[in-house]
């Protein structure tokens, strides 16, 4: 029994001694640029209270992303802490206006307060997995404009509508109001544990449950209901957020990272889901930057589960059209866990597989799939997913990630779910 005690300390001594954890790093910066170029600036950097992200694993990235933070020790180079993620900017470069005109965007990244002087490096990737633009640029903790950031949303405010365990062990899920006025919190917080209890319904989060924290965080804003320029509807809310995000009707977005970031800053967050008070369809999510969604359409809960899984798990979507974008290279691995061009197929679901054969676009219209019942589905490799219906594959018939009629996560996606979860708050062997 004392061998194995010894043996844990030491264990969890050498997945905390990379950094401590009294304080948070907030490093905000601005992306820009247009269609081909990218530029990254350094806007400001804050200091919150403690630390509540990872603090296993905390050197090694378990998805690639669009992008990733870097923090170096600047004496040793050892990496300290690492983080991918993916970002507005980079779907707006795919967009026709980027072709014309240059625009900048928020973005806001949490790392360990280091005790010594460190590095920073901030770097953005293409479809083709080819940097497009770093930046390194240099930390003293002890820097007199690092400024201290605090929110009247303390915790002692907030309300936890799910706690499995405390902040130093769980993940914290920041969920937030936009467009909600004062006297609309009590129907805020009927939203906030409505998504929480939804999320939690869905396996793997259901039954690591005790992992997670889900924090309602009262914001309030000026007017009631989100902006909807194709109606001209403009609202004053806490994070101004708007429909037609990028010129798509349904795409509800926030571009104000720092006002987000701002709200939050005395509650332990790692994860953040916004509920914009409205009816009309729509949403978005963005690997570890947040999730925005309608929350009273009727197909709200399904949705926020859905994009979820894009900012929680980065999972990709597994819908696809006949004439679908090329968000995806064809001679490129994808790293979202749950789509494949079949390049690097082992590292994807080949394991969950039996035989390695692929159910083709004109399979999918023979009786033999059509009249497939669910308790006939197979993991395998489907064509069409990532928006195209050709040349991508999915996992699995169908998926939350594909179908918001679909209840479950398809296996593939479960298993990366669980894989984030743990990578989160285990130590993984090495
Ligand atoms: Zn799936």
């Amino acid at each position: 029994m004392k061998k194995l005690l010894l043996l844990l300390t030491a264990v969890s001594l050498s997945a905390s001694s990379l950094f401590a954890t009294d304080y948070t790093l907030r490093l905000d910066y601005i992306f820009s640029g247009d269609a081909t170029h990218t530029e990254i600036s350094l806007a400001k950097m804050g200091k919150l209270d403690g630390w509540w992200g990872r603090t296993v694993n905390s050197d090694i990235l378990l998805l690639r992303g669009n992008g990733q933070i870097i923090l170096r020790d600047s004496a040793t180079n050892q990496v300290l802490y690492c983080n991918s993620f993916s970002t507005l900017f980079s779907e707006w470069q795919c967009t026709p206006e980027a072709l014309h005109t240059r625009k900048a965007f928020e973005n806001v990244f949490l790392v360990p307060m280091p005790e010594a002087t460190a590095y920073v490096t901030v770097k953005m990737l293409d479809k083709r997995d080819s940097v497009t633009a770093s930046m390194t640029h240099i930390v003293h903790p002890d820097d007199i404009l690092i400024r201290p950031v605090a929110s009247p949303y303390t915790l002692d405010k907030c309300r936890y509508v799910h706690k499995g365990g405390d902040s130093k062990d769980a993940i914290d899920i920041a969920i937030v109001g936009e467009g909600y006025t004062k006297e609309e919190m009590e129907i805020f917080y009927r939203d906030a544990k409505e998504t929480a209890d939804q999320i939690l319904s869905y396996e793997p989060f259901k039954g690591k449950a005790d992992k997670l924290n889900f924090i309602a965080v009262p914001v309030e804003s000026k007017e009631s209901g989100v902006s909807i320029p194709l109606k001209g509807e403009w609202k004053q809310t806490a994070f101004s957020s708007h429909f037609s995000t990028f010129y798509t009707d349904r795409y509800l977005t926030t571009l104000h990272l720092f006002d987000l970031h701002d709200a939050l800053a005395s509650i332990p967050y790692e994860h953040i889901i916004i509920l914009a008070n409205t009816d009309n369809y729509g949403g978005g999510g963005i690997l570890n930057s947040y999730v925005l969604t309608a929350a009273h359409n009727p197909w709200a809960m399904p949705v926020v589960v859905h994009e979820f899984g894009h900012s929680f798990a980065g999972l990709a979507d597994e819908y696809f059209y006949d004439d679908g974008t090329d968000q995806y290279d064809l001679n490129t691995k994808p790293w979202e866990p749950n789509i494949t061009t079949l390049i690097g197929f082992k590292s994807k679901w080949e394991d969950m597989i039996e035989k390695k054969e692929i159910v083709t676009k004109s399979d999918q219209k023979n009786p033999a799939y059509t009249t497939l019942v669910e308790s006939d589905y197979k993991v395998g490799i489907y064509e069409g997913g990532g928006y195209l219906s050709e040349g991508i594959f999915r996992p699995f018939p169908t998926c939350r990630m594909r179908d918001n009629t679909y209840p479950l996560f398809c296996p593939v996606c479960q298993r990366a779910i669980s894989r984030m979860i743990d990578y989160q708050t285990i130590q993984l062997p090495e």
